[in-house]
Parts: structure tokens; sequence; C-alpha cells
């Protein structure tokens, strides 16, 4: 089970989010529900994930936690770990992939270090090892949050005087692209 759903519910809540089936938000699945064995669910608790790949998205199927009402942030780290804390005290527990544990498992060994093609390790067999390893290659801190705990404010609104479109204040004088940080060409 995985936060009250059966494997294959949550695999068809994860094609229908995420487009498909993916061996690391399966993973992410039983890492949220790892958490929640520590964390009740009572408690308002805010997420962190140390990947942008598949760990976002199993915790936005599984918690309120979404990067659009800001309870979900990336700490980009390129880890494949979560940390959910209480937003009033900042304790939480943080889960990650245990490479001592991944010794028994070496297919999710193989796949999670790079070390097997796609087609010497097909997706249905990793997804057979994932489901058969469950919680066993997971292990857990107890942590408090130095950093990245409190929920950001809104900023102010200012309108650029370059480009006459509105912006957070915070960001300077002009908006950000118009300091060069933008990330397109104009083509028309
Ligand atoms: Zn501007």
């Amino acid at each position: 089970m995985i936060c009250g759903r059966t494997e294959k519910q949550f695999m068809e809540e994860v094609e229908r989010f995420h487009g498909f089936v993916a061996p690391g938000l399966l993973i992410g699945g039983y890492m949220v529900d790892a958490i929640r064995e520590k964390i009740s669910e009572k408690v308002e608790a805010d997420a962190i994930v140390e990947t942008a790949h598949c760990l976002p998205d199993a915790v936005q199927i599984l918690t309120p936690c979404t990067i659009g009402n800001g309870w979900l942030k990336i700490v980009n780290l390129g880890k494949f770990a979560i940390t959910m804390f209480d937003r009033h005290t900042f304790k939480g527990v943080r889960v990650y992939m245990d490479l001592k544990k991944l010794g028994s498992h070496k297919n999710i060994y193989n796949w999670y270090m790079g070390l097997v093609s796609k087609k010497d390790l097909p997706k249905e067999i990793l997804i057979g090892s994932i489901l058969e390893a469950k919680k066993d290659i997971l292990s857990s801190k107890e942590v408090v949050l130095r950093e990245h705990g409190k929920r950001v404010k809104k900023s102010t609104v200012a309108v650029c005087e370059n480009c006459h479109e509105a912006y957070f204040a915070s960001q300077g004088d002009v908006c950000l692209a118009c300091q060069g940080k933008d990330y397109y060409e104009i083509t028309r």
C-alpha cells in the first residue's frame, strides 16, 4: 500500500498525472508513505524534494503540497530524497535511497547508478523489483530545517520601466528579463 492506495491504484494515478509510470515515481510513492508513517496526516506538513525528477510528482499526487501552492519546494541537491516537516516547528523527516540497502536489490542499484541500459533492464522488470523491495531500500532521519522552511510571501508588484510588464519588485529596479536573465529571443 502507498498512502492508503494499492500499488496498482497509485500507478494508475501516476500514469494520469505524470504521463507514464516512471520507476522513480513509484519509489517516490514509497518515500512519501514512509514519511507519513512518522508524520501524521493531521500535521500541516510542507515538503522539499532534492531533485526535479519524478519526486515532485510523487508529493503532488499523495499530499496537498504542490509547487503552485508553495508548500512543495525543490532544493536541487541532485539527490533522491524527500523531506516533509511541520510548517510551524520546522521539525520533520528526511527519507532517502540508502545505497547500503541496495546491495540486495541489484536491479534497482544498477538502474539508480546508471549502470544498465533500458534494453538490458526493461521497465517492467525494474518496476517488479521495486514492488518487491517496497520500503526496504529507504532510510530516514529526523531533521530540523535550517533553511527553506518558511513559506515565501509574494513580493510586491512593480512595473518594469523598460518592458512595461508587471514583475515582482524584489527582483530589482527593472525586471529580471530586462537584466539579461531572460530565456527567449522575441521572433515576432
Ligand atoms: Zn522588463
